[in-house]
């Protein structure tokens, strides 16, 4: 098999690349053509997995076609825009047929879900890596950035944190999984393994939160990057942080607490808005939280139930320190 009888069958041909809405010619030309519908911009984001740093050498195929495409879409979601498509750059150190079908499978099942068409990319051959480039529809005047938190709004995260961030040392064997029980390991795996964009939520928060991300590198420091953008304090009531389960369960109640706040990996959004959005926004979304508010300042202050700061060993994670 060449590499064009390769791009044929494992990504040409596969769910993931058929139809979209807003898409007008997918897999096959120089370039792929996509609608903006009138009144959107569109939106971009791409995101690369490297092995060995994102993911483990020997990571199921399935399990990494759903996780590389989730983690890209989650940026959609932050913005308040609605997918079109994304392209797939990927680096093979061999063709392997049964990995390549297991990662296609993968990735078409997370583009179902998420209402995105693979509509082109490139293939090339070195050490596994996957860049994926989404691109969505964002209304004009009520996309969802980071600048525009106001005081006095009310700070608010998706669900609960610290799945993911407590499924890499079962990952990395660093705690033997055969000791857990199923109950506790498969809902930390499928949060490392397949985080859901939160794509229903960030477009109801279209031009009703002031400011979003979704939470990659950790509750902290990604508050942090709204803080700055939008020249505020973040203060969080470390009380209030929705702790995963299944994350305290395996690792008691303080580890569990540090993947939440600086775990990262959950893909969920926070988001800054008006206290009055609050009602109907948490009847249909009863797994969106308070955690805190946006005062006069800067930075992210964590703050214990006696009002008192929490000093900070948390901080996300970061490439190049
Ligand atoms: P070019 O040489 O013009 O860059 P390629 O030969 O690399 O084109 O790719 C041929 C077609 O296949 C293009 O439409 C490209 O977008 C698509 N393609 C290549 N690799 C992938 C991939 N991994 N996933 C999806 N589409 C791909
Ligand atoms: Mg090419």
């Amino acid at each position: 098999m060449n590499e064009f009888e390769l791009i044929q069958h494992f990504f040409t041909d596969s769910a993931c690349a058929q139809g979209g809405e807003n898409v007008s010619l997918g897999i096959g030309d120089d370039c792929a053509l996509l609608q903006v519908p009138a009144g959107h911009s569109c939106a971009v984001s791409t995101d690369t997995l490297v092995s060995g740093i994102h993911f483990p050498e020997n990571a199921p195929a399935f399990l990494l076609g759903q996780r590389t495409l989730a983690v890209a879409t989650s940026d959609l979601a932050a913005m308040g825009a609605t997918p079109i498509g994304f392209t797939l750059a990927i680096t093979l150190p061999q063709l392997d047929a049964t990995w390549l079908q297991a990662f296609s499978a993968g990735l078409s099942a997370m583009a179902q879900s998420c209402g995105i068409t693979l509509v082109g990319g490139d293939t090339t051959r070195g050490p596994l890596a996957m860049t994926v480039t989404v691109l969505g529809a964002a209304p004009l005047q009520q996309t969802l950035l980071r600048s525009g938190a106001q005081v006095g709004d009310v700070l608010c995260v998706s669900g609960p944190l610290g799945a993911a961030a407590a499924a890499v040392p079962l990952l990395l064997d660093e705690i033997k999984a055969q000791d857990t029980p199923a109950a506790i390991l498969q809902p930390l795996f499928d949060a490392y393994w397949s985080p859901q964009p939160q794509l229903a939520l960030g477009q109801y928060l279209r031009g009703k939160a002031h400011a979003a991300l979704d939470i990659s590198d950790g509750l902290l420091a990604d508050c942090g990057h709204i803080a700055k953008a939008s020249k505020v304090c973040l203060q969080i009531q470390q009380s209030q942080v929705p702790v995963s389960v299944a994350a305290s369960q395996l690792l008691g109640a303080a580890a569990g607490l540090k993947c939440a706040l600086s775990g990262g990996d959950d893909y969920h959004l926070a988001f800054t808005i008006a206290a009055a959005q609050l009602a109907p926004l948490q009847r249909q979304f009863p797994a969106v939280q308070v955690i805190g508010q946006v005062c006069a300042g800067e930075g992210v202050q964590l703050l214990d139930q006696a009002g008192q700061s929490v000093t900070q060993s948390y901080s996300g994670y970061r490439h190049f320190n």
